[in-house]
């Protein structure tokens, strides 16, 4: 535990649509469940938007001094294509239309996650909890709460959401305009009943399919993060995270099933946190619209990965964020300055783990805390990151220990991250790095000769070869592929 708690840690809750001070269910803790990907198609860069925002509130977390445990589901059974009961099932779909079992493409994309997870520095959670593990599990939470409050229809088991307090408090006022809550299913009591339990179909197979007291079928959505939650966290945890698209049917679903299983009007999760979407000019980014960004396309331009979480820790995670090329290209540019100044600390400091003394030091350090606490406004901590790498003339020791405790919150991996690791490179420039930079150690050179004919020649060259030169360049960049 540092001193970090000076400010105590203020988050929006969306259920109350209020700020409240965190006050955890376990003193010294902090229980928090994110839900993770449908893994029926690669996560798209909104996506990763949610679990930059989650794992940057962990970060805070554990920098106040908490022990966290985080968990995040990975959705490989049971995400119709609505939110609602209505379409089919992501995973059955995707299994037909590729010829792969709903299984492989299930380790396939999930894999697929883990790796861009890895790639943007996000913390691994306690668990991956994985649904198709749980299914057993599920089936005995939907029956301990199937008497008092489900009903059965040839489909399916379904939930009376008359029966809980409250349904849809989270959801407010937008509930009734969306699509997803038009009643689809023939027979359902109320039109935001929802399936727990989707029985199979007569005469069809499913590859996905368990037995159940309510014949064969696949648990609903919604059970498995209830279920899971509860688990691995207990009745009453911290906090919940998702998208802001959770907020509609997903989330009031869990909220349902935790009251009706707890036999309590409490949602389960004292805080319910929703990020805002990544869109782009043509609005909100999802999967269904076919064509979408994913991060090996912002790598295969030549990204740094960890340029899209900079972009990301730019806008608070209440706002809506566009994504544009330039955007991207701010955000690296500010990256790299970044790096470049912790690159001459580096080289002035011997340690990261002094005491932070400095009065100044300690103000920065205290005003970091400020922003982080003021609902993880991590826009607002990046200019005091830059303050601190332009007071040149404090102790370096304590600069660098109070740089990298910022970054242990920002997880910008900014004292192993290089300017060169930065440079643009698109993955079919197909250059040879040495060889470019030996062609423009050969300029240098001639150039202090004073023979401009061949430092020409050489420029002509690299230009030939796609390679822009950048002279002058305030960041010493050197060169750049044309993108
Ligand atoms: P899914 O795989 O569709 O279940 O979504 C995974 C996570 O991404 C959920 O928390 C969604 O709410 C979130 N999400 C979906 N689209 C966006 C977007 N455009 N921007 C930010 N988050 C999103
Ligand atoms: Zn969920």
């Amino acid at each position: 535990m540092n001193d970090n708690a000076a400010h105590p840690l203020k988050l929006f809750n969306s259920l109350s649509r209020q700020m409240v001070t965190f006050a955890p269910v376990h003193p010294g803790e902090a229980r928090v469940y994110t839900c993770g990907p449908t893994v029926y198609n690669y996560q798209h860069i909104g996506n990763m938007r949610a679990y930059i925002f989650a794992d940057l509130l962990g970060r805070t977390l554990s920098w106040k001094g908490h022990i966290l445990t985080h968990i995040i589901n990975i959705t490989d059974v049971g995400h119709l294509t609505s939110d609602a009961d209505a379409g089919d099932d992501k995973m059955e779909k995707a299994a037909a239309q590729s010829g792969k079992s709903a299984w492989d493409i299930a380790q396939y994309y999930t894999n697929a996650y883990w790796k861009d997870i890895e790639r943007l520095n996000i913390r691994q959670p306690a668990k991956w909890a994985v649904a198709t593990d749980h299914v057993e599990e599920m089936i005995a939470f939907a029956k301990s709460i199937a008497d008092k409050h489900c009903y059965e229809l040839d489909s399916g088991l379904y939930f009376d959401v008359s029966t809980v307090p409250d349904y849809g408090r989270l959801a407010g006022a937008q509930s009734d305009d969306i699509e997803g809550r038009i009643d689809t299913v023939e027979g359902k009591r109320n039109p935001q009943d929802f399936a727990i339990w989707r029985k199979t179909p007569m005469g069809e197979t499913r590859q996905m399919e368990w037995d159940s007291p309510w014949g064969k079928g696949a648990p609903g959505w919604h059970l498995e993060c209830s279920q899971m939650s509860i688990k691995y966290l207990g009745e009453t945890f911290d906090i919940h995270t998702g998208g802001i698209d959770h907020r509609e049917i997903h989330h009031p679903n869990e909220i349902a099933q935790n009251q009706a299983h707890n036999c309590s009007e409490h949602s389960g999760a004292n805080i319910w946190m929703h990020n805002n979407f990544l869109i782009d000019r043509a609005g909100k980014m999802s999967k269904s619209s076919g064509d979408f960004l994913r991060l090996q396309v912002l790598i295969d331009r030549g990204f740094h990965p960890l340029a899209y979480r900079m972009m990301c820790l730019q806008a608070h995670y209440r706002s809506e964020l566009e994504f544009s090329w330039d955007n991207l290209v701010a955000a690296l540019t500010r990256l790299k300055r970044i790096v470049m100044g912790v690159e001459r600390l580096l080289q002035k400091a011997e340690t990261n783990a002094a005491a932070i003394e400095h009065p100044a030091l300690i103000a920065l350090q205290d005003k970091f805390d400020a922003a982080l606490s003021e609902d993880l406004n991590s826009s607002k901590s990046l200019p005091l990151l830059e303050e601190l790498l332009t007071l040149k003339k404090l102790p370096a020791d304590q600069r660098l220990t109070l740089l990298s405790e910022m970054d242990s919150v920002l997880g910008l991996e900014l004292s192993s991250l290089t300017r060169t690791a930065l440079r643009v490179r698109p993955m079919d420039a197909e250059v040879d790095e040495t060889a470019i930079e030996a062609k423009l150690d050969q300029r240098q050179k001639a150039k202090s000769e004073k023979d401009f004919a061949t430092a020409d020649i050489i420029r002509d060259e690299l230009t030939a070869q796609g390679v822009e030169l950048m002279d002058g360049d305030p960041l010493r960049w050197d060169w750049k592929i044309e993108l």
